[in-house]
């Protein structure tokens, strides 16, 4: 057993003096709400996607909702979508009125399996929203061919996929709409947040107002310097957007991210060492001609070669001071989707198999080669090699 104070917390951002000091800054300022840093932080983050048109907004789900509203896709529509992927991926579209209908993922990258996804297709498909997971690009040219072929929205849950490239192109641009998350255990992290891009100017002006109750004028216009502007209700907008706050934390940290990447790989590269003669299943290579954002190491724990059940192995990991996760628990496991859309665990087995022995192990860039170690330590102790 470990104290508390040398447990190696799963996903813990790594917060520096500047982001500190920047938020410090917006208090003392006395505009806490949407303003300059949001712009900033936007602008900041569509620069480095190469994007056209970046929208900051509350959270990835939120950025999933808005895209979806802003899609016009809404009651009677289906969306495709994976079975391995955190619960807002479905959420979202079931907040839009819509139904997701998933498409098993392909069980070496873990990825939706374009060949299964074009059979998922119907009359009442709307949309496709693919998920990067643990940051490698999905397959996308079948994607957007599927797209344009049935008239399809694109929209990309780009949660892990901030650093994302496939051929020169960025995660988030292949469609209609890119979907990024600043949660706190995300790659850059502002606590809660999100991130739409998007490549025209009236699907961005579409998604501001979206997020601030259908108001034709952003609040923080309203009460500058220019004098007082009414603003008009066009439509029942939400209430999604982002604070200076958070931006302020985002700003700095995605100033850092490719040295954070780097740092990321080579934890990665240590891992892949260190762990090659285990009885695990390691996270497969990134392809040729892609960018990983490393944002998860999942490795796998069959039950019959590792001689331990996958949960076992969690709470060995646990008890050993190493904080460790598990993406994802497949959507068909969870009670609400088997009740109310039918889905049944078996129909979806790699992503079953999958959510049964995964385990993602801690990849941040706060850790230092002990901290490493120690993680390599604790795998090696309970499973010999
Ligand atoms: C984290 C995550 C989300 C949700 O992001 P929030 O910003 O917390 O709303 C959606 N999809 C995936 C794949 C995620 O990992």
């Amino acid at each position: 057993m470990t104290t508390e104070d040398d447990f190696l917390v799963f996903g813990q951002p790594v917060l520096h003096e500047e982001e500190i000091n920047e938020v410090l800054d917006t208090l003392r300022s006395g505009w806490i709400g949407t303003g300059p840093k949001v712009t900033r932080f936007e602008d900041d983050f569509a620069a480095y996607k190469e994007a056209p048109h970046a929208v900051a907004v509350s959270s990835c789900t939120a950025a999933l909702h808005l895209s979806l509203i802003s899609a016009d896709i809404g009651p009677g529509d289906e969306v495709i979508t994976t079975p391995l992927t955190f619960c807002a991926t479905a959420n979202a579209i079931l907040h839009a009125g819509a139904t997701p209908v998933l498409a098993d993922v392909d069980p070496k990258t873990m990825n939706i399996d374009p060949e299964g996804l074009k059979e998922t297709i119907t009359d009442r498909t709307a949309g496709i929203l693919p998920v990067h997971f643990a940051g490698r690009p999905c397959k996308m040219n079948p994607i957007v061919d599927a797209c344009q072929d049935h008239d399809l929205t694109l929209i990309e849950d780009c949660a892990h996929a901030i650093e994302t490239q496939r051929n020169g192109e960025h995660a988030g641009t292949f469609g209609e709409y890119g979907c990024f998350s600043f949660y706190a255990t995300k790659n850059v992290a502002t606590a809660e947040g999100g991130m739409i891009l998007t490549k025209t100017e009236e699907a961005a002006e579409d998604l501001r107002r979206l997020a601030l109750h259908g108001m034709s004028r952003d609040a923080w216009k309203r009460y500058g310097t220019d004098g007082y502007k009414h603003y008009h209700v066009v439509e029942p907008g939400y209430k999604y957007n982002m604070t200076d706050i958070q931006a302020a934390l985002g700003i700095h940290q995605l100033a850092r991210v490719d040295d954070n990447w780097e740092r990321r790989e080579m934890v990665w590269g240590a891992y892949n060492d260190a762990l090659k003669d285990t009885p695990l299943t390691l996270p497969p290579e990134p392809e040729p001609g892609t960018r990983h954002a490393y944002h998860l190491y999942t490795v796998l724990v069959d039950e019959d070669a590792a001689g331990i059940t996958r949960d076992a192995f969690l709470t060995a990991m646990t008890e050993q001071g190493v904080g460790v996760g598990v993406h994802y628990v497949a959507l068909p496991e969870h009670p609400y989707y088997q009740k109310n859309l039918g889905w049944e665990p078996e129909d979806f087995p790699h992503a079953t198999r999958i959510g049964r022995q995964t385990v993602s192990l801690p990849l941040t860039p706060g850790m230092g080669d002990d901290d490493v170690g120690t993680v390599i330590d604790a795998v090696q102790e309970k499973l010999g090699s």
